[in-house]
């Protein structure tokens, strides 16, 4: 199947799971590890959220409901990132598409630039994990790595090994009672996903209830896998 074209096109890796599987944890290292760009949607509407843009004020009672926002509005959204070059090196796609409508569009988006997604990566956990994950989760305010009370500490307490700011945030959808509809979302409207990504031939799956850096190296083989293809 490998032929010059796809050896030059540049990645379009999906991360897919339940909040809290690791996503954006991963996304991140991938980021680090093969200079790929991680086009985190969650990220992009919190800031359109704190910006007050009209994308921003319709999707924030959708987002602290734990629901999922609009695809008109994640799609702009996704659309307009896509279209900054830096995403010419390649993305990991993460918490994007949850929607079978957002896949569709995706593909659509793609098959326009001659491209197409070179891996689904199904992260699987229980959802019995899942609550305790995000409970404990804080970012970075200054630079974004993410940490977990329990599972991810700093090297030094308090002080984001990333960047040495002192300063953190916690989302405020992170609570028990959005988990709870956010995993219901998941399960009704983002995992059928799975079987999209399966038909088309680019479904790996991965699993996630393991320690992040056993994680790391699983995803780190699929990149190089499919990266050579
Ligand atoms: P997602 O982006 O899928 O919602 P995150 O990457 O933000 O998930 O991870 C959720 C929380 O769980 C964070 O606090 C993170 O530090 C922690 N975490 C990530 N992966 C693991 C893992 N494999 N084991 C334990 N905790 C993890
Ligand atoms: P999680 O840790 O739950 O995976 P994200 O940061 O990816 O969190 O998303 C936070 C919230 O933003 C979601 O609960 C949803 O309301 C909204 N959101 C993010 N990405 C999408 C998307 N692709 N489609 C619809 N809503 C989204
Ligand atoms: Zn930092």
């Amino acid at each position: 199947m490998a032929n010059t074209d796809t050896q030059t096109r540049p990645a379009v890796l999906i991360l897919l799971g339940p909040p809290g599987a690791g996503k954006g944890t991963q996304a991140r290292m991938l980021q680090q590890d093969f200079g790929l760009v991680q086009l985190s949607t969650g990220d992009l509407l919190r800031a359109a959220v704190k910006a007050g843009t009209e994308a921003g004020q319709r999707a924030k009672a959708v987002m602290e409901a734990g629901g999922l926002v609009s695809d008109d509005i994640v799609l702009a959204i996704l659309r307009d990132r896509m279209a900054e070059p830096d995403t010419a090196r390649g993305v990991i796609l993460d918490g994007f598409p949850r929607t079978p409508g957002q896949a569709e569009a995706l593909d659509a988006l793609l098959a326009e630039q001659g491209a197409s997604v070179s891996a689904a990566i199904s992260l699987e956990v229980e959802d019995a994990a899942m609550v305790e994950r995000v409970a404990g989760r804080y970012t970075c305010a200054r630079c974004g790595e993410g940490y977990h009370d329990r599972f991810k500490t700093p090297a030094v307490a308090g002080v984001c090994d990333a960047c040495g700011s002192t300063e953190f945030t916690r989302r405020a959808d992170d609570n028990a009672e959005t988990v709870k509809a956010r995993l219901e979302a998941y399960h009704a409207q983002t995992a059928p996903l799975i079987d999209h990504y399966d038909g088309l031939g680019v479904l790996k799956r991965v699993d996630a209830m393991g320690d992040i850096t056993t994680i790391a190296a699983d995803l780190k083989a699929i990149v190089r896998e499919v990266s050579a293809q």
